[in-house]
């Protein structure tokens, strides 16, 4: 079946036990045992809880896992991912990273004796460079935030093969709809189901899923022993969420397409990082990876002054952090996303003081234009 089949139904998208049309919220926090001597399936719902195993499978069936797995957060699904490794273990990691992931590497696992290094993940050749004797993983991020930039996924699954090392990936920007990295050899796919997949900017979650079996037992080990577990209702949420998944990335990457269109020939705009744009130089490698170039873009005014008077005037996105839902959102990653990183290294990384970036909802485009082009016509070039 196709994706957007698939993402209705799952193959548990009915409730087995009235046949009611969604997966009801159990609410529920233990699971009465009939007797001691047979292993109920569900006993005690950290463990696990049906409404929690509708979502994991429907995540797992979309990314073409062998299981799935949700988490309080993107982080929770994140960090439950390093608690993988031991004391001693190294990490080669892109350095355009999400903060909050680079955060957990650079003070918390850090204190665990878990070393990381970051390179630039779109040169494979940097990867490889710096591979160790103690390296157990790879973990990337395509398309970067803010800019953009694209990994070559397979590459990256060939490397970690070669050397024995999991290969790690948090597809949060483009969803499965989009990128589905266990189909290039990758062993785990984490998100923020926080942004696309939940969708409607009403909830906090993520999911991790793994490609083998085996890999699944040790991740679950974690979730059950570590506990940070997706509560029900946010499990309903999301679950709710997936089923329109495939419909609200078209529309956002159309618009998307659209608003990056516009930008580029707009003379106060002096860049737009978009992998729908020919101009992109990473376009034809995301288009041999992804099924298309996702609904989030950054563009560069001429410096604060004008990000503050587009701001002033824009009607219509949220002026927040985060991404991925069905109204546009407005950020500014110098002093929202990447405040907490130096600013020289901001700076190396053309994080500039002009940039924006811009997560396109379900708005008609020729709307989001309007403002744009309203708000646009108070900044210089
Ligand atoms: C938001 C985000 C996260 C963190 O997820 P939370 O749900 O906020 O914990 C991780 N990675 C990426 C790419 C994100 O955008």
């Amino acid at each position: 079946m196709k994706f957007e089949t698939r993402a209705l139904h799952t193959g548990i998208e009915i409730d087995e036990a009235t046949g009611a049309s969604s997966v009801p919220i159990y609410q529920a926090s233990t699971f009465h045992q009939a007797s001691f001597d047979e292993s109920p399936q569900f006993d005690y719902a950290r463990s696990g809880n049906p409404t929690r195993q509708a979502v994991e499978r429907a995540i797992a069936e979309l990314e073409g896992a062998a299981r799935g797995f949700a988490f309080a957060s993107g982080m929770a699904a994140i960090t439950s991912v390093f608690l993988l490794f031991e004391t001693g273990s190294h990490i080669v990691a892109g350095e355009d990273i999400y903060g909050g992931t680079f955060r957990a590497l650079t003070r918390i696992f850090s204190r665990l004796g878990i070393e990381v290094s970051f390179v630039d993940a779109t040169d494979l050749a940097q990867i490889e460079a710096a591979i160790r004797p103690n390296t157990k993983a790879i973990y990337v991020e395509t398309p970067s935030n803010p800019k953009l930039a694209i990994t070559d996924l397979k590459g990256v699954a060939q490397l970690a093969h070669q050397h024995h090392l999991l290969s790690i990936v948090d597809n949060t920007f483009m969803s499965p709809y989009l990128q589905r990295p266990h189909e290039l050899g990758f062993d785990i796919v984490v998100h923020s189901a926080t942004k696309f997949l939940g969708g409607h900017s009403d909830v906090i979650a993520g999911v991790a899923t793994v490609r083998d079996e085996q890999l699944g037992n040790d991740l679950y080990l974690i979730q059950n022993g570590f506990g940070a577990v997706l509560g029900p209702q946010d499990c309903f949420l999301l679950l709710r969420g997936l089923k329109t998944l495939p419909v609200r990335m078209r529309q956002s990457q159309a618009g998307a397409m659209a608003v990056a269109e516009y930008l580029s020939t707009h003379s106060a705009v002096s860049r737009v990082y978009y992998p729908g744009l020919a101009e992109h130089p990473g376009k034809a490698l995301h288009d041999r990876q992804a099924h298309g170039p996702g609904a989030v873009l950054s563009f560069e005014l001429k410096g604060q002054d004008e990000v503050r008077r587009l701001v002033e005037h824009m009607k219509l996105p949220l002026f927040a952090v985060s991404l991925g839902a069905v109204e546009s959102i407005l950020s500014y990653p110098v002093k929202m996303s990447h405040a907490s990183m130096p600013a020289e290294q901001r700076a190396r990384r053309g994080i500039t003081d002009g940039l924006l970036r811009l997560s396109v909802g379900l708005e008609d485009p020729d709307d989001l234009i309007l403002d744009l082009s309203h708000a646009l016509s108070f900044c210089r070039g």
